[in-house]
């Protein structure tokens, strides 16, 4: 089985880590690679590593099974759930979190193990995922971390565009600092990582805005996609295609753009709805909703419209195309972030190496 397949070209993405990881550098600033998108897969991790990122950094515990072989300091970038904290101990070096209570069986474990697990708090600047929004709220924490076994606060951190969607600037990141500074003097430690946020921190970077102090970034969609995410746009001198997807025509048929009969709900429980634009030339491909969604792709042949998807059918629009698809030919997409996620989680969708 073949198709669907995603080809995933290796040395464009080592480019793009080392193009951006060679800007950071440049303003002090450590990669995180994120490895979740690509379930950390061990090819791509090497990527990574060849690149120059600094640490490996993942979401889900099962994924640090694969980044048991490579050397770099481990990151796990989810809040830990309390009942996974003896595993936390045992696959990740590191931690990002806001509860104290997590962080106190985390010190537990580690204790039991004789392992030393370090603790980056979260900062919420106003995107309000996950991090503490109240800023006397974080500085107990940290003293009582202080006083904990098995773990040291080494660094905070902040999360912003993923919920609220707020952009980095020079003012919010810049309080991430201030925080930084006092949490310092308050209880005399010394904070190794200040971890300015994810790839929508990147506009920041090459316009020279980003605060000083700010010396780590958590990088996943800026190094497969050579985008960053405030704003959506192309990173100079990197790659928009280190991930192709390929896809197998199963029927082309003529047939009305609006279904024959009572209209009910679909597979998924939505009543659909349909513009009328007569007859037109449709091809399904042999993937589906349980791989990835039909927003997900962009069709490398710009005459195609995707229309939609079912479970294991995806339907396309091919009147306007110019080249003339029979059934069995293979079809080449674009992956959007979650296209990636997804297709890569997938375990019917085949991963090539090129
Ligand atoms: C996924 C994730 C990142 C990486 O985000 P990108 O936009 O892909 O760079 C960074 N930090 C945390 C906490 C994450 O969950």
């Amino acid at each position: 089985m073949d198709y669907p397949r995603i080809e995933i070209n290796l040395s464009k993405l080592q480019h793009n880590v080392k193009t951006i990881t060679d800007k950071c550098k440049e303003n002090g600033i450590k990669v995180a690679g994120v490895t979740k998108v690509f379930c950390a897969d061990k090819k791509l991790v090497k990527a990574y590593v060849d690149g120059g990122v600094s640490y490996l950094a993942d979401s889900r515990l099962q994924n640090f099974q694969r980044l048991k072989d490579f050397s770099l300091p481990k990151i796990l970038l989810r809040l830990p759930m309390i009942s996974e904290a003896e595993e936390v101990v045992k696959y990740a070096d590191a931690s990002l979190n806001s509860e104290i209570e997590t962080i106190r069986a985390i010190s537990r474990e580690a204790v039991k193990i004789g392992k030393k697990h370090e603790i980056i708090l979260m900062v919420d600047l106003g995107d309000l995922r996950e991090g503490y929004f109240y800023e006397d709220d974080l500085y107990k924490s940290a003293e009582e971390i202080k006083k904990l076994e098995g773990v040291e606060l080494i660094g905070i951190g902040t999360n912003l565009t993923c919920y609220g969607g707020v952009i980095p600037t020079p003012e919010n990141l810049g309080r991430l600092v201030e925080i930084k500074n006092n949490l310092e003097k308050k209880h005399d430690i010394k904070l190794k990582i200040i971890s300015g946020g994810n790839s929508s921190s990147i506009p920041l970077l090459y316009d020279g805005t980003i605060p000083e102090g700010i010396n780590n970034l958590r990088l996943g969609e800026s190094l497969v996609l050579g985008r960053e995410t405030a704003y959506g746009k192309n990173i100079e001198e990197t790659f928009s295609d280190v991930f192709k997807l390929v896809i197998e025509a199963i029927e082309i048929k003529d047939k009305p753009s609006l279904p024959v009969g009572e209209i009910g709900k679909d597979a998924f429980g939505n009543v659909p709805v349909f513009e009328d634009k007569g007859i037109r030339k449709r091809m399904i491909c042999a993937i589906g909703r349980q791989d990835l969604l039909p927003d997900d792709i962009t069709p490398y042949d710009k005459e195609i419209t995707v229309i939609g998807s079912s479970s294991d059918h995806l339907i396309l629009d091919i009147t306007n195309s110019k080249i003339k698809y029979e059934v069995g030919d293979k079809l080449e997409f674009g992956l959007k972030y979650g296209g990636i996620l997804r297709g890569m989680t997938s375990e019917y969708v085949k991963k090539v190496y090129v």
